[in-house]
């Protein structure tokens, strides 16, 4: 069975094909198909509500089968951000560096015990039968004083997990740990249930 995914990121394809293969799933992008998906306005105010929003209007433009996800970083210091507004937290889309240098600044001073925070990783699969499955995975760690490693992308040299920061795991470990892997293992556990 083909899923189209309502993103064009490599990566995201990449992992998604790994984990769904199994069942016999086969991701592709509208780009793959020579299609290319209308941008949508995510005015969702949670993760599940933008992954749902993606993949509804991906499910409708294709008439197949849809999946999304929607992540971000939660900061309990800082009440809950930048959550759905991670990849814009300084500013411009997508901006790594600047929103590792923000993230830094807000919590100049704030002592290792009250700088906990956790990612979160929504995806929702819409199928055009009108049948949906929405699932919420989350890795929970603090964030470090100063950037370490090179592995990863985003807040991942400033997000410490058992003592390491996500920098330093390879993409394998973070897969058995993090909140995109544990979210992507209960849509496995969902999926293998209805198809
Ligand atoms: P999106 O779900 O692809 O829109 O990602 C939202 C933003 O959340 C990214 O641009 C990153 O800033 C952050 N983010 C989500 N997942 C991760 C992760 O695994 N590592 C680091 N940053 C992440």
């Amino acid at each position: 069975m083909d899923f189209i995914l309502a993103s064009n990121n490599k990566k995201k394809l990449a992992e998604m094909q790994r984990i769904l293969s199994p069942l016999g799933i086969n991701v592709v992008t509208a780009k793959m198909l020579g299609r290319e998906l209308t941008d949508v306005v995510e005015d969702g105010e949670t993760f599940e509500e933008n992954a749902r929003i993606k993949a509804v209007s991906a499910c409708e433009e294709m008439k197949m089968p849809a999946i999304a996800d929607d992540s971000g970083l939660c900061v309990d210091y800082l009440d809950g951000a930048p959550g759905i507004y991670s990849a814009r937290f300084s500013g411009g889309h997508g901006d790594d560096e600047a929103n590792n240098a923000l993230l830094l600044k807000k919590l100049e001073g704030v002592p290792m015990e009250r700088r906990t925070a956790y990612y979160v990783c929504a995806i929702c699969c819409v199928f055009p039968d009108g049948r949906e499955i929405t699932v919420r995975g989350e890795c929970h760690g603090h964030i470090g004083f100063e950037r370490d490693g090179n592995e990863g992308f985003g807040y991942d040299p400033l997000f410490v997990y058992e003592g390491k920061a996500f920098g330093r795991y390879t993409a394998q470990e973070k897969d058995r740990i993090s909140h995109r892997g544990n979210a992507l293992r209960k849509l496995t556990d969902e999926l293998e249930k209805i198809i």
